[in-house]
């Protein structure tokens, strides 16, 4: 059974976690980067893994936009004088957002749609200023003590000085969040003190009051706002990045307060693995990786899906597309389970591609998918007729939807030579003799002599592909060996596309010379 199955089917039979309602979040503070959209489409796969079991779950998405700005990237400096600012409180550059929340969240909200996620974003800015969290920001500063006992018991934190409240409020001189702090509570309002050295990354401006905790003035710290708005929205299912729930994490806190102050059962968790560019964890402020959205620049959206969909919560992702294979090997995959969908004959390979689609699926018959690698060889050679290649190799002219395969895969193919892939896969014809040529043997060199007037002949590029083929057997020459030679003259290179499509690219003279010069 495929992995998103298993765990909806685990959480159905448990019969602990009803109404279905998944749950993830995203602080807009910058833009969601590739190794986010994994929580996203671990949620989104748990969501259509359960509506597919028959149930009717409820899929909602966290927009942190009540959180401060507690750090700027270097082309964002223009801001840092709103640093402690809620990010819904701070403008943005243009009239066209509302907010820097706004600009992140559109960014994000639009790569989701793209990528077939589709939740009910709800904003946590919102849900405190609709006096939607008024109870539990009572309970939390009622359990103050309590909450510093659960962060002591389960992470090991200090006991924090007397009268520590779980709450930071808005200052109403300055408008910063998160240089306030809350050292009173009478049942009504608590007292404050905007600090100027609390924090590193921000200054307070020493205004010192009292306000009402409730409706938007204040906010829950990450760690008890996390339970919090899962008794707010009713959250039952919500995992996050296994780094928030190895022991000691916040994972645990939560749990603890779920139970102790806000009376609650956890939601179910899955602990989903991290998402890693050649190993590396994706990191925004060292500019590791890719952001969400340029995604789509490298792989059809049902593509770039699948790269999620395919690998258990459980492991690790690792994509790394900077000149390597990965994306052509992702392509070859995708193929692969795209046959599987088409003649069931695994299930898990059949459901990996069908959770991967976007728009409605593919009608279930004989599809010819043109390999991703063959369309990046043949569209660098650009005397050749692509579809009718492609056409050859199937046995009979492309389908409609097999064109349109065709017609998206030429696009990408030329993103991936273009930025992408290893240089041994570009393949031109060099301007003069390359050195790797000197190493080509005498047999090489016999062989590359008896082509010459097979070019010259008017035949198509798989005769003469088939030609080139028998010389060599004819010759007692490895085929390997024969084609190498062939590549080795003409791209420089020990390995090439298919010899007769290459051959045929340039006039046969020219070809002619080069042999006569590299067989000196
Ligand atoms: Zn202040």
């Amino acid at each position: 059974m495929f992995w998103a199955d298993r765990v909806a089917k685990e959480i159905i039979n448990s019969e602990k976690y009803k109404p279905y309602k998944v749950d993830e979040m995203f602080t807009p503070s910058g833009f969601m980067h590739i190794g986010n959209l994994r929580g996203s489409l671990v949620h989104d796969l748990m969501y259509k893994a359960l509506r597919d079991a028959g149930e009717s779950p409820v899929f909602t998405y966290v927009l942190n936009d009540f959180d401060p700005i507690d750090g700027l990237p270097d082309d964002l400096q223009e801001f840092s004088k709103y640093l402690g600012v809620p990010l819904r409180n701070v403008p943005w550059k243009d009239k066209e957002y509302e907010s820097f929340a706004d600009y992140f969240a559109s960014d994000m909200k639009n790569t989701l749609k793209k990528f077939g996620v589709d939740p009910q974003f709800l904003s946590s800015w919102d849900m405190y200023h609709e006096g939607k969290f008024n109870e539990e920001i009572k309970a939390a500063l009622d359990n103050a003590v309590e909450i510093q006992n659960i962060y002591h018991e389960v992470s090991g934190s200090q006991k924090k000085a007397q009268g520590w409240y779980p709450l930071q409020v808005i200052c109403p001189n300055c408008g910063k969040l998160g240089t306030t702090r809350v050292y009173e509570w009478d049942g009504e309002t608590v007292a404050f003190k905007c600090e100027p050295h609390m924090v590193k990354w921000a200054e307070g401006c020493d205004y010192e009051g009292r306000i009402s905790p409730f409706n938007g003035n204040g906010k829950l710290p990450w760690k008890v706002d996390w339970p919090a708005h899962w008794k707010v929205i009713g959250v039952t299912i919500e995992g996050a990045g296994k780094d928030h729930s190895v022991a000691g994490s916040s994972r645990d806190v939560a749990r603890e307060l779920c139970k102790r102050v806000f009376k609650i059962e956890e939601p179910f968790n899955i602990p989903y693995e991290f998402f890693t560019i050649g190993g590396k964890k994706m990191s925004s402020s060292k500019g590791v990786g890719l952001k969400a959205h340029d995604l789509f620049d490298l792989l059809p959206a049902e593509v770039g899906r699948f790269l999620y969909c395919r690998t258990e919560y459980k492991q690790e992702v690792n994509f790394d597309p900077f000149e390597t294979m990965a994306i052509p090997d992702l392509f070859d995959e995708y193929d692969r389970c795209y046959q599987h969908y088409i003649d069931g004959t695994d299930e898990n390979f059949g459901r990996a591609f069908e959770l991967s689609q976007i728009n409605k699926l593919p009608v279930k018959e004989k599809t010819f998918l043109p390999r991703f690698i063959d369309v990046a060889n043949y569209i660098q050679q650009p005397r050749i007729d692509i579809y009718q290649v492609f056409g050859e190799i199937k046995g009979e002219s492309l389908n409609e939807v097999e064109r349109d395969i065709l017609e998206e895969r030429i696009k990408y193919a030329k993103v991936w030579l273009d930025g992408y892939a290893p240089d041994k896969y570009k393949f031109q014809m060099t301007n003069t003799v390359s050195k790797i040529a000197e190493s080509l043997t005498e047999d090489q060199k016999e062989y590359l002599k008896k082509i010459i007037p097979l070019i010259k002949q008017e035949i198509s590029a798989e005769d003469l592909q088939l030609k080139l083929y028998e010389l060599s057997k004819e010759r007692g020459l490895e085929a390997k060996k024969a084609f190498g030679a062939i590549y080795m003259a003409l791209i420089g290179k020990e390995s090439g596309p298919k010899a007769g499509w290459l051959l045929q690219q340039y006039p046969s003279d020219k070809i002619a010379e080069r042999i006569e010069e590299v067989t000196r």
